[in-house]
């Protein structure tokens, strides 16, 4: 350990400080680059593959250190096999990865990348849609993605990828109409997809709570989105977010609440600066 030490120390100090620099870089970079991919993929089937990786990888360590020959050797095999298989059983998200960054658009365009007047905008449009769906007891369901990729969540439903607008939101929830069963999402001041179903929350709930309540919760337990729901049973207006449902909240409430899950500096902590100047168009 200790000649490990004085090796690192020893190329360390035969490099330039150009050399340190680029390093540093590199490796900001690189931790960058993973905390951005993990966020994607954060709450999608592709989290359970990478958990899924580490243990074998973690396993197969322990095995060697364990000197457990047979099961080291087959760990191995397995590790091989996987890299065979991914591709293989990924192919349609890895295509659509690639396709993404074709377009330059892999992180983006996201809430994180509003600029202020688009996020001020896109508030207000919420708030009208909300109040108009809440007078009329229209049921609705709008889950507002934040850091964690939904695009698995898009696509359970009808892609629209059109400009928020109150007349929009409020014209999907109307009653037998096509679109007006399941979630609508939104990703950054766009409506990516309507008829969008969410997974259901596991935590023991109010047995009176319906599916609408539910999928609000479900979808904010396993992501960091914030969804907001209008009971079409009394048009009362909830916020979930973290798997906790705020009931009855008045127009002002949530429109505070949102500011503030919304807003740049709550946004994504020490890494926000790096975005700020980010696209905002499509
Ligand atoms: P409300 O107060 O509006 O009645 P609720 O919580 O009692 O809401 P239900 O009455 O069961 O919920 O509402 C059913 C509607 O909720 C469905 O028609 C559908 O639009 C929506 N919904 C139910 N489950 C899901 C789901 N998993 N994903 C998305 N939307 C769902
Ligand atoms: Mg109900």
């Amino acid at each position: 350990m200790a000649s490990l030490w004085m090796q690192v120390v020893y190329h360390i100090e035969s490099l330039t400080v150009g050399e340190i620099f680029i390093s540093i870089l590199d490796v900001l970079l690189i931790a960058y680059i993973l905390y951005r991919l993990l966020l994607i993929i954060r709450g999608t089937r592709a989290i359970h593959l990478v958990q899924g990786i580490l243990v074998l990888l973690f396993a197969t360590m322990v095995s060697g250190w364990l000197n457990l020959s047979v099961v080291n050797w087959l760990l191995e095999q397995a590790q091989f096999s996987l890299l065979v298989a991914i591709p293989i059983v990924f192919q349609p998200e890895l295509r659509r990865a690639l396709e993404h960054v074709g377009r330059g658009r892999l992180f983006g365009p996201g809430i994180a990348f509003l600029e202020r007047s688009d996020l001020e905008q896109l508030l207000k449009d919420l708030r009208r849609a909300i109040r108009m769906l809440a007078r009329n007891k229209i049921g609705a369901l709008i889950v507002i993605e934040r850091e964690s990729g939904l695009g698995d969540i898009i696509e359970t439903g009808i892609p629209i990828d059109g400009r928020v607008s109150p007349e929009v939101l409020v014209n999907i929830f109307v009653p037998n109409t096509p679109l007006h069963d399941g979630a609508v999402i939104l990703r950054g001041n766009r409506v990516a997809a309507a008829a969008c179903f969410l997974p259901l929350t596991e935590s023991p709930v109010d047995p009176k709570m319906g599916g609408r309540h539910r999928a609000a919760l479900g979808i904010t337990e396993q992501t960091d989105a914030v969804a907001l729901v209008v009971s079409e049973e009394n048009g009362a207006v909830s916020l979930a977010r973290d798997g906790t449902l705020i009931r009855n909240l008045d127009e002002d409430n949530m429109q505070e609440m949102l500011e503030k899950l919304l807003s740049i500096d709550e946004r994504s902590g020490v890494f926000s600066f790096l975005k700020n100047g980010g696209d905002t168009t499509e």
